[in-house]
This record gives C-alpha cells, sequence and structure tokens, in this order.
C-alpha cells in the first residue's frame, strides 16, 4: 500500500517514511503544500499523512480539494496543538484522525494501521489468501498451503502480488498496477512490469503452489488457480 507524507519539516518526514517502509508501505514525500496537491489529486494512495502549516499551500486547502475531487485516499493530520485548537472544527468532516505534534511515532504507525485495516474491511490484514497461497504482510513471507514451502518475495514482487491479492475478484489493468506500484517514480525499472511478475510466477512455481497470473490480452492480470484437468 502506498503512503503520501505531506510535510514541510524534512527531518520528520523522513523518520516517519523510514519507519513506515519497515512496515512494508510504499512512501512519497512532498515538502510542500502545492506538490502535496499535486500528488494527492493522483488517487494513487491508500493514506495521506497531512501537516497544515506548509509552504505554498496550507493543509486545509488541500484537504478541501482531496474533498471536492473525490479522492479515496484516508488523511491523518498532523500538527501542533495550537493550530488544531483553532481548527478542530473546520477539518472534523474532511480527515480520518489526527495526531497533534509533538507525537510518538509508534502511535502515527498504529492511528496509519487502523485506518488501512478499516479500508480493507478486514481485521486480519496481516495475511492474505488466494488458491493455496497465503502471504504474509508482515513478514513478506509467501507460503504455499499444499506444499507447507514458502519463499520471501520482496520490494516490487511483494507490491505487485499484494496488489494482485486483494484485488483477486477483478482483471487489473497494466496501467493500475503501475501507478499503484511504481506511482511517480519515472526511471527505467517501471517498464519492468512483465519481468517482475514473471519472477513472482517463477516463485509461485518454486513453492508447488497451482496459482498463476494470469495475462488476459488487452485487459490486464488476474490471478487464477490452474486447472488441473487441462495439464493431462
Ligand atoms: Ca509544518
Amino acid at each position: 500500500m502506498r503512503i503520501l507524507i505531506v510535510e514541510d519539516e524534512f527531518n520528520l518526514a523522513d523518520v516517519i517514511s523510514s519507519r513506515l517502509r519497515k512496515e512494508n508501505y510504499e512512501v512519497d514525500i512532498s515538502l510542500d503544500g502545492e506538490d502535496g496537491l499535486y500528488k494527492a489529486l493522483t488517487n494513487i494512495y491508500d493514506l495521506i499523512v497531512l501537516d497544515l502549516m506548509l509552504p505554498k499551500k496550507n493543509g486545509f486547502e488541500i484537504l478541501s480539494e482531496i474533498k471536492a475531487n473525490n479522492i479515496e485516499s484516508k488523511v491523518i493530520i498532523l500538527t501542533a496543538r495550537s493550530e488544531i485548537n483553532d481548527k478542530l472544527e473546520g477539518f472534523s468532516d474532511g480527515a480520518n484522525d489526527y495526531l497533534t505534534k509533538p507525537f510518538h511515532l509508534e502511535e502515527l504507525i498504529a492511528r496509519i494501521n487502523v485506518q488501512l485495516r478499516h479500508k480493507d474491511n478486514n481485521l486480519n490484514s496481516n495475511i492474505l489468501e488466494f488458491g493455496d497461497l497465503t502471504l504474509n504482510l508482515k513478514n513478506t513471507k509467501l507460503l504455499c498451503t499444499t506444499t507447507n514451502e514458502s519463499i520471501e518475495v520482496i520490494c516490487k514482487e511483494f507490491l505487485l502480488l499484494e496488489y494482485l491479492m486483494k484485488n483477486s475478484n477483478q482483471i487489473i489493468p497494466k496501467e493500475v498496477l503501475y501507478d499503484k506500484i511504481w506511482g511517480l517514480e519515472n526511471d527505467s525499472m517501471s517498464n519492468n512490469l512483465e519481468a517482475y511478475l514473471s519472477f513472482i510466477r517463477k516463485k509461485i512455481k518454486v513453492i508447488g503452489s497451482k496459482v498463476n497470473i494470469k495475462a488476459i490480452r488487452g485487459l490486464g492480470y488476474k490471478l487464477e488457480v490452474s486447472d488441473e484437468k487441462n495439464k493431462n
């Protein structure tokens, strides 16, 4: 899952993002309100951590634009106590949660996890299942329940598989996978979707699972359980 931190104190943004990456979130940072709004409106974030006092555009303006554009991201406001007393009413209907500075990093992480669990509507969201595969979101281990063998999936492989498993009831267009996994990164690696998918297919095979990532020409990708009958 992908999180945006809009925070002009670079050191704070850096500390939060490092911690979130350890939780296997993808994290982008905006150091001013204009860039924050631009990124927020791409609608690729599951959650936005939003400071209020920001250069160029303040957090309230960003929040109201997020609402006006029907952006689905959850929003946690992160702000100094003095600001919150004045403005509590102003954002009570827009933000999902707020935390006043100074705060404990672990409390922010816990609140983020709670918001994203709600979003999943699944209390046991540390484990994803499809066919005979289970993906542990905490330790990024992929387990095949038929063979009881497991393998680690990391970085983009993990994010891709997580997204495919969470949305296993639908065909996912290639463009959506690019946006969700690579976001606004614009390096040459972002053209390697097929390569990453084939790495994942190999890993799934290595642990003996029947699950396959099916490419549907012109439409996208979908997880499926291979039909044994077709093999004979
Ligand atoms: Ca600030």
